[in-house]
C-alpha cells in the first residue's frame, strides 16, 4: 500500500532525508516516531505530496506519487498537527465540501458524520462556524474529514495531541477496526510511545533524517519496551 524507497530531501543546502526507505502493507497500522526535528512531518508531506522531494520514489498502492499525483490523493488522507480549515464555514459545510471533493454519495455521507460526529462528540455543534470550536474541536472536524471519504491510506501528524480521552479511546478503535476490517493502513508520528506500543503493528524510528529501525512491534519490543528501545536508539553513535 506505502512504498518508500531511498527518500531524500533537501531545504536548502540541508539534507533533511537520508535515503529513507520502507514499505507498509494493507491493514498496517506504522508508529512513526522520532525527536523533534528528526523528519517526520518531512517524510509524511513528501507521501502527501504537500512538498517535492529531491531523490527516490514513493508509490501508494502501486502509484507513483509524483506522476499520479491526482490518483493517490483520491485514495488518501492526511492530518497535519495544527489543521488549518476555513473558519469562516460552519462544521458541516466543510465535511460537506470534503464529501463533495471526493463524490460522496448523499446518503453515504450523511450516515458517515453522523457516526463520526456522534462518536467525537460535536454532532450537536456542526451547525456552527469552524472559527467558534475550540482547538480539540476543530481536529475532531478534521479527523472526521478524513475518514469520511473511505481512504485506503492514513497519514497523520500526532493525532492524539490535543484530543479528549473519550475521543483518544475512539481513535484508537476505530483506526483498529479500519485495519482489520477495511485493511485501511495507517501511519501516525507521535511522541505518546505508549499509545504507539498498544496500536501499532510496526514501528519506524527516525533519527536526523535516516531510518534507524523499522519493524514489527512485536519483534522489536520481544524484550524492552518502546521507550527504552527508542532513549537505545537514540544514544547509538552510528
Ligand atoms: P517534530 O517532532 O518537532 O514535529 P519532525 O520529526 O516532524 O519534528 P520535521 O518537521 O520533518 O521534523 O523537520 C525536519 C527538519 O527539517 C528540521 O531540521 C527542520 O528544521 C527542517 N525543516 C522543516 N521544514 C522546513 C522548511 N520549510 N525550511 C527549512 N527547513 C525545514
Amino acid at each position: 500500500m506505502l512504498k518508500i524507497e531511498n527518500l531524500v530531501k533537501y531545504y536548502g543546502e540541508k539534507k533533511i532525508l537520508h535515503e529513507i526507505d520502507f514499505s507498509l502493507e494493507s491493514g498496517d497500522i506504522c508508529a512513526f516516531i522520532g525527536a523533534n526535528g528528526a523528519g517526520k512531518t518531512t517524510t509524511i508531506k513528501s507521501i502527501v505530496g504537500l512538498i517535492p522531494f529531491d531523490g527516490g520514489q514513493i508509490f501508494v498502492n502501486g502509484m507513483d506519487v509524483e506522476k499520479e499525483s491526482v490518483e493517490t490523493k483520491k485514495i488518501l488522507s492526511y492530518v497535519p498537527d495544527n489543521p488549518e480549515l476555513y473558519g469562516f464555514m460552519r462544521g458541516i459545510d466543510y465535511l460537506n465540501f470534503i464529501g463533495d471533493i471526493f463524490s460522496l454519495p448523499y446518503e453515504v455521507r450523511k450516515e458517515k458524520i453522523e457516526t463520526y460526529g456522534q462518536a467525537f462528540g460535536i454532532y450537536d455543534r456542526l451547525g456552527e462556524s469552524i472559527d467558534s470550536y475550540s482547538h480539540g474541536m476543530q481536529q475532531k472536524i478534521a479527523l472526521i474529514g478524513a475518514l469520511i471519504h473511505s481512504p485506503k491510506l492514513i497519514l497523520l501528524d500526532e493525532p492524539f495531541v490535543g484530543l479528549d480521552p473519550l475521543a483518544t479511546r475512539f481513535v484508537r478503535e476505530e483506526f483498529r477496526r479500519l485495519a482489520k476490517e477495511e485493511g485501511v493502513t495507517i501511519l501516525f508520528s507521535t511522541h505518546v510511545l505508549e499509545v504507539a506500543e498498544k496500536l501499532c503493528n510496526k514501528v519506524a524510528i527516525i533519527k536526523n533524517g535516516s531510518l534507524v529501525l523499522f519493524g514489527n512491534t512485536e519483534d522489536v519490543l520481544s524484550e524492552v519496551s518502546l521507550e527504552d528501545l527508542f532513549v537505545q536508539r537514540m544514544s547509538d553513535n552510528e
